[in-house]
């Protein structure tokens, strides 16, 4: 039966399971947990993920409920001597790296230079603060995975799956796997549940990959996440050899070709034996299609060049491809916060506003919000305190509240309205998409027995 934590979370994290840590909006990093007890990689506490918001070791990330807010611990080291470890999120990721370099990997302890900087016994941290620890999904998987290509973002993503009609129990055709963004996401799509019976027709992705090295990291990926039985991944150079995986057809309906010329491959991807290819099949193994006979083929090619898009959009007219259409998805993400009246981020005064520190600002004021609680149940103290309009609402008594906090030192703050902005450095253009559709062939036998089944053609 299938174990993937994509599919079947659960309600808690589990030792040896995939989570992913969430640092701040956009700033994710994929942990696999391990119940490591006593010392691990010098630390006492076992395996700890560092970060700029302080550490965590993994024992207060197993065994919590999905969504859990996590506190940063103080760390014991275990030994004096060591070198400063780089923590993550200390500097933005390198994405897009082609050889990975860049990628952002759990528990990696980069050294930096040669200093011989020492660490105090109880680590320090640039901020110590709190994370998130969000159950895997492929949209979370793309925002944190370790880029080895460039990758088919979510906003695509859906859209594509959406118009190649990938459902549960779709057999779907992808080449090339890449980094295994969009793998992640069309499992999930086409997924229909194990285990079926025999006669049930069983949702697969069918996976294609000519780089030798991306080709291993994905299948060790695709294993650790369970997905297995679910996608079947095969070293290949498509142009060359098509999609039959071992002479049997995948009986795909849904086909995405992110491929440099998905030209190359279309004509593999024909109902009848394509004259051109003479490489495919021979006399005692003879060609059949990689498509599902009885179902019409969905199909989205990527490309960024328009000209990839004129070749592929010509090579699929010759071939008898119907419904061609070329999309392009532009995304914008919208900005929304609050306005502050008496503006009171923790960033200091005067500092330049980027998005990226307001938002962190706005982070931090749900750790504002639970000390605030606190207070309220524990009595007073002294400081300063922000009430969020919301957690006046929740309270239903705002007004008394804020008299409290007032009372007891606090000065107050009110927040403004609401705002919305567009986010100007968004990269709007990731490739083109085209679409089209290969309609299903009838024999005079099955458009007779269709007609006896259907007399009225319905
Ligand atoms: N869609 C992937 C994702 O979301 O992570 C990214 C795909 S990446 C842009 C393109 C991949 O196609 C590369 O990994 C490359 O090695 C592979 N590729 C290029 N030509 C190929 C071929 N002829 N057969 C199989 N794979 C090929």
């Amino acid at each position: 039966s299938i174990v993937s934590p994509f599919l079947k979370p659960g309600t808690v994290t589990k030792p040896h399971g995939l989570a992913i840590v969430q640092l701040s909006r956009d700033n994710l990093v994929p942990v696999y947990l391990q119940d490591t007890k006593g010392a691990h990689d010098g630390y006492a506490e076992g395996a700890v993920v560092n970060t700029r918001y302080g550490s965590f070791p993994h024992s207060t990330l197993i065994g919590v409920p999905w969504g859990s807010q996590i506190r940063a611990s103080n760390v014991d080291t275990g030994s004096r001597g060591r070198k400063r470890k780089r923590n993550i999120g200390d500097e933005g990721g390198n994405e897009d790296a082609e050889d990975g370099a860049g990628a952002k990997q759990a528990n990696k302890e980069e050294v930096e230079g040669n200093d011989e900087q020492v660490l105090p016994k109880k680590a320090t941290t640039a901020s110590s603060g709190f994370v998130h620890v969000l159950p895997p999904t492929p949209e979370l998987w793309t925002a944190s995975l370790p880029h080895r290509t460039q990758v088919v973002y979510t906003p695509d993503y859906s859209f594509i799956l959406h118009r190649i009609r990938a459902r549960p129990g779709t057999r779907l055709i992808e080449a090339g796997a890449g980094s295994g963004s969009f793998t992640h996401a069309s499992v999930r799509a086409c997924y229909n549940g194990y285990p079926l019976s025999d006669t049930d027709r069983k949702g697969k992705v069918f996976s294609f990959e000519y780089h030798e090295q991306r080709f291993q990291k994905m299948k060790v990926e695709l294993s650790s996440h369970g997905l297995d039985g679910l996608v079947h991944l095969t070293h290949r150079d498509v142009y060359k050899d098509g999609f039959n995986v071992n002479g049997v057809s995948p009986e795909a309906e849904a086909i995405f070709l992110d491929l440099p010329a998905p030209w190359e491959a279309l004509p593999h991807l024909s109902r009848s034996r394509p004259a051109s290819k003479q490489s495919l099949g021979t006399e005692e193994n003879p060609w059949v299609s990689p498509l599902n006979p009885r179902k019409s083929a969905h199909l989205c090619t990527f490309s960024p060049c328009i000209e990839q898009v004129t070749k592929t959009v010509s090579a699929m007219r010759r071939l008898g491809w119907v419904n061609i259409e070329m999309v392009e998805i532009c995304n914008r993400r919208i900005q929304v916060f609050r306005d502050r009246v008496g503006l009171n981020l923790p960033v200091e005064r005067g500092a330049n506003l980027t998005p990226a520190n307001v938002m962190e600002a706005v982070a931090r004021q749900a750790e504002i919000e639970e000390r605030f609680k606190e207070h309220a149940r524990s009595g007073p103290s002294t400081g300063e305190m922000e009430i969020d309009e919301d957690v006046e609402a929740d309270t239903k008594d705002g007004e008394a509240i804020r008299a409290a906090a007032a009372a007891a030192g606090y000065k107050v703050w009110k927040e403004g309205k609401l705002i919305t902005k567009g986010e100007a450095e968004v990269k709007t253009h990731t490739s083109y998409l085209v679409f089209a559709v290969l309609p299903r062939e009838w024999s005079e036998k099955e458009e007779a027995a269709a007609s006896a089944r259907w007399p009225c053609g319905g």
